[in-house]
């Protein structure tokens, strides 16, 4: 008889070194080792994108593990020990958690505290409270703030909507230098899997997306649809370095799983929603060149923001006129002297206003642009020489210089848990 392990690990990285997912990646290898068998694939979530003090994507990992009920105790040693030798402790902000959860199915109340900490803010003495409840054993180092996170992946059961990573680590020697991967062999890659795999590359910028910028131990990771299709993808790149070990995360990545589709009044800080409403004001271009429109629904209003770095986004936003009906997606920012604002991910336009512009009415006689006398002096034709006192200008409409449609910020400005409009378009998963 083996027994079923779910284990959590969260906040074991800072900005200057390691990853998470590198540290779950050793642990299993580890544990393998050790006899364990893993079940399934080992799960990437992302955590609430808004939230103020994740390190940078707010990630967390989990894996559900078989083990012979007299190596329990070992195989908890073995991750600890693991956490305990990569994890950054000596950073000021890391405060690494691991769980333990030893039951088989997953609680419906840990699937909604799951829920919780992706879309809204969590404290550390719920996490600790759920775990006494449900029975999972918690550790924490130092102040422990990653229970928060590790719980919260153990809960995620991956049910409805996800997606897969790939990811390639360097060996240690490597960390913190330049990554060398060929990028004319991503685009190539891109272009043969696409759209089964997605954000490989940025086509405004020409960039390539799958390689981090920051010294982490991760090389490259490729996201798709299926284990099958990241394999494929990573044969195709070709690697100028060593690689450590690859893993195939299942993961909440690009489900849009962090939105919550309420009113302008319910916008709370440190969250990510879905508002429809109708634009008000704007747009304006402010300093920096972030364009900010106005979005009224019958409960309020809130400015949304196309910041400088989504670049030709903000074309798009800055062609909406007052009347137009809209939905935006996005994090809501709310700091010192700033309004609360919509960073906007996405935006559909699901109704243009009808747009007029006035001119001048022509000569019923010789069919001339006639010429206004000044005000309410009517108008008289230059040709002809007739007087009408009593025309008044023609409303002409305009061809609108953009469409209806959802549009989206490139994938250099994406959010993890954003969903990509590929997927929309073909469908995401099979
Ligand atoms: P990386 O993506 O580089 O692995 P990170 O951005 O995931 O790093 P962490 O170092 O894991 O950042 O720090 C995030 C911390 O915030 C963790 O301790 C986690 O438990 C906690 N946390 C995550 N989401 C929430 C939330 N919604 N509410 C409260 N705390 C949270």
């Amino acid at each position: 008889m083996m027994e079923i392990l779910h284990v959590g690990i969260d906040d074991t990285d800072s900005k200057r070194r390691m990853c998470t997912t590198y540290v779950g990646a050793v642990a299993l290898d580890r544990l393998r080792e050790r006899g364990a068998k893993v079940e399934g694939f080992p799960k990437l979530i992302r955590l609430n994108p808004m939230w103020p003090h994740k390190t940078r994507g707010n990630c967390a990992v989990a894996f559900t593990l078989r083990v012979p009920p007299d190596e329990v105790e070992a195989v908890k040693e073995t991750v600890l020990d693991t956490v305990l030798s990569l994890a950054d402790l000596e950073a000021e902000g890391t405060n690494p958690g691991v769980v333990f959860y030893p039951r088989p199915e997953i609680p419906e109340k840990l699937k909604a505290y799951t829920r919780r900490v992706v879309q809204e803010v969590v404290e550390l003495e719920e996490a600790e409270a759920l775990a006494a409840e449900i029975g999972a054993e918690i550790h924490k180092f130092k102040e422990g703030r990653g229970i928060i996170g590790a719980l919260a992946a153990v809960g995620h059961t991956l049910e409805g909507d996800c997606t897969y990573e790939l990811i390639a680590y360097r060996t240690p020697e490597n960390w913190g230098k330049p990554r060398r991967v060929d990028p004319s062999s991503v685009f190539e890659m891109d272009l043969l899997t696409r759209p089964r795999t997605f954000d490989n590359v940025d086509e405004e910028s020409g960039e390539i997306r799958i390689t981090p910028h920051t010294p982490c131990p991760v090389l490259y990771g490729i996201r798709g649809e299926d284990p099958e299709v990241l394999l494929r993808a990573h044969q195709l790149v070709r690697r100028l370095e060593p690689v450590e070990r690859v893993v195939i995360y299942k993961t909440n990545q690009g489900t849009d799983e962090h939105l919550r589709r309420c009113r302008i009044s319910e916008v709370r800080p440190y969250t990510s929603v879905i508002l429809e409403g109708r634009v008000v004001a704007g747009p304006r271009t402010i300093p920096g060149g972030h364009v900010i429109f106005t979005l009224e629904d019958e409960t309020g209003r809130v400015d949304c923001a196309a910041y400088e770095p989504t670049r030709g986004f903000r074309r798009v936003v800055r062609a909406l006129r007052p009347g137009d009906r809209v939905r935006v997606c996005g994090g809501v920012r709310e700091e010192n002297g700033i309004p609360r604002t919509i960073n906007l991910e996405k935006l559909s336009i699901l109704e243009l206003a009808p747009l007029f512009r006035r001119r001048n009415p022509r000569c019923p006689h010789c069919l001339k642009s006639l010429k206004s006398e000044g005000k309410g002096k009517g108008y008289s034709c230059k040709r002809c020489g007739a007087h009408f006192p009593h025309l008044k200008p023609e409303l002409v409409r305009v061809e609108r210089e953009v469409r209806e449609g959802t549009f989206e910020v490139p994938p250099r400005c994406r959010r993890h848990l954003a969903k990509p409009l590929v997927r929309e378009l073909s469908g995401g998963r099979p």
